[in-house]
């Protein structure tokens, strides 16, 4: 076997391979894609990975040199160049059928308030000033009074993410001092967000209340020190507690809090708003709360997610009575955790279109409204189109669709899919050819199949999936 270290002496150099006359058209392209460092970064890359291959002898002297010819390494560097091209963020297909897939950005907003935002990106806007008087006024104003508004709420006041909401809450009503949460409720919600742990960062002493299954009001009533600043109520919204469970009514922590004089708040996360429109649907999504049971219990603040609840942008919205909302706006940490001015049109657009009665337009609402039988035809439709294609075959079958990655659990909407095979790939290879398009393609890979579900599918959507397919059997 030939010493590594002498065949690794045939690669070249980074500024040999920048000065290679056939591959200056991709070098070209790395230039224009991330500048002088990404053109070296990529040759590098290149470099690197013919090295790391001589030194795990997966290449011998012939085999370097035949990777090492122009034609070869164009392909390779092609390749390294495509990832380089398609990284980032970037719009792409929904075909998983979980409708708020956080790793796909949950909400897709309305056209409308798409066109809003985009509007109030590229150009000056009414942000901190009020108009008329020409004096500076608070960004949220105009916000607070659409919740308000749509709420029944007191007051309300928005910050970056629901995240950012229950920390604000912990920091401000028990920071230094103690807050009293339920053994059954210290999630984590994903991505590292775990409450025991937000708590410690916002100041905030954990006292843990009952049992995983079972907490009753009486052990919140003896828990209560001197040092309590807050008693919490977290919405287990990713799993569920079954069986031999108890756990204290959001009405009996808000009266017990306003007899011990602290304050009492309710995180739900998603739960679900519900106007005339969002009603079809309460059934499907199970026990999720209500937000305006929530607020009508009398807890002092509710918090939630606005893309989760109401299919708007990203967004961490706190409703309640006016002294605590208040108290939360005065915290420092609130001008931290403050909403841009893309985001805060975005959700005034999204609560406008809601007050107006058209809550039903928005995507969200309508990819989880939609029946199955809407959607069988739209699954036979798409399932013809692909079987057409060389080397692929379509079957529609009966399936479910998800309303989130990580909300609602254990609910399941009826759906119809497109079940697809190609004849060389595997359902995985599928799978990474569709996300690899130019329009990258996200869908389910089940019992060595991809299945497509239609109802996570936006107007247009169809034609960039189909699209997928054809770069993935050309
Ligand atoms: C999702 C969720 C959060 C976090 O919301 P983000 O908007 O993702 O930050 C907080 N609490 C509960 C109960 C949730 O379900």
């Amino acid at each position: 076997m030939s010493d590594s270290s002498s065949i690794l002496r045939a690669l070249p150099s980074v500024d040999e391979l920048l000065r290679q006359p056939e591959l200056a058209p991709l070098f070209q392209r790395a230039l224009q894609c991330g500048g002088a460092r990404a053109r070296k970064e990529l040759a590098a890359r290149h470099i690197d990975g013919l090295r790391r291959a001589v030194r795990e002898q997966k290449l011998d002297r012939a085999a370097l040199e035949r990777a090492l010819e122009p034609q070869a390494q164009y392909r390779t560097l092609e390749a390294l160049l495509l990832r380089e091209e398609g990284a980032g963020l970037r719009r792409c297909v929904n075909a998983t059928g979980v409708v708020l897939n956080t790793g796909l950005g949950r909400a897709p907003v309305h056209p409308e308030v798409a066109e809003r935002m985009a509007e109030v990106a590229r150009s000056y806007c009414v942000l901190e000033v009020d108009r008329w008087t020409n004096e500076r006024n608070q960004r949220d104003d105009r916000l607070g009074a659409l919740l308000t508004r749509l709420t029944g709420a007191e007051a309300a006041i928005a910050v970056n993410n629901c995240a950012a909401a229950v920390m604000l809450i912990f920091q401000t009503f028990a920071g230094g001092r103690e807050a009293l949460v339920s053994r059954g409720e210290l999630v984590e919600i994903g991505g590292s967000f775990r409450v025991p742990d937000v708590m410690a960062r916002a100041g905030a002493r954990l006292v843990e209340v009952g049992t995983t299954n079972r907490t009753r009001i009486a052990d919140y009533e003896r828990a209560i020190t001197e040092r309590t600043g807050l008693l919490m109520k977290v919405h287990t919204s990713n799993y569920r507690v079954i069986g031999f469970t108890e756990e204290a009514t959001p009405q009996e922590l808000a009266a017990l809090a306003r007899s011990k004089g602290v304050i009492s708040a309710f995180d739900l996360g998603s739960g679900l708003l519900e106007d005339d429109s969002m009603r079809p649907i309460a059934p499907v999504l199970g026990d999720e709360p209500l937000l305006g049971t929530a607020l009508e219990s009398g807890v002092d603040v509710v918090s939630f997610s606005g893309d989760k609840l109401l299919g708007a942008p990203q967004a961490g919205i706190l409703i309640g009575r006016r002294a605590a909302i208040s108290a939360l706006r005065k915290n420092p940490l609130y001008r931290a955790l403050r909403l841009d001015k893309v985001t805060l049109v975005g959700l005034e657009a999204t609560l406008e279109l809601i007050l107006a009665g058209r809550g039903d337009e928005l995507p969200v609402r309508r990819m989880l409204l939609e029946p199955a039988q809407a959607i069988q035809p739209r699954a036979q439709a798409l399932a013809e189109r692909i079987a057409a294609l060389p080397g692929c075959s379509a079957r529609v079958l009966e399936d479910h669709s998800q309303p989130g990655s990580g909300s609602a659990p254990g609910t399941w909407i009826p759906t119809f899919v497109a079940d697809v095979r190609h004849e060389r790939l595997s359902a995985q290879a599928l799978s990474l050819a569709l996300r690899s398009a130019r329009v990258p393609v996200f869908s389910r890979v089940q019992d060595d199949r991809v299945r497509l579900d239609p109802r996570t599918l936006l107007p247009g959507d169809e034609e960039d999936l189909l699209a997928a397919f054809v770069e993935v059997t050309r």
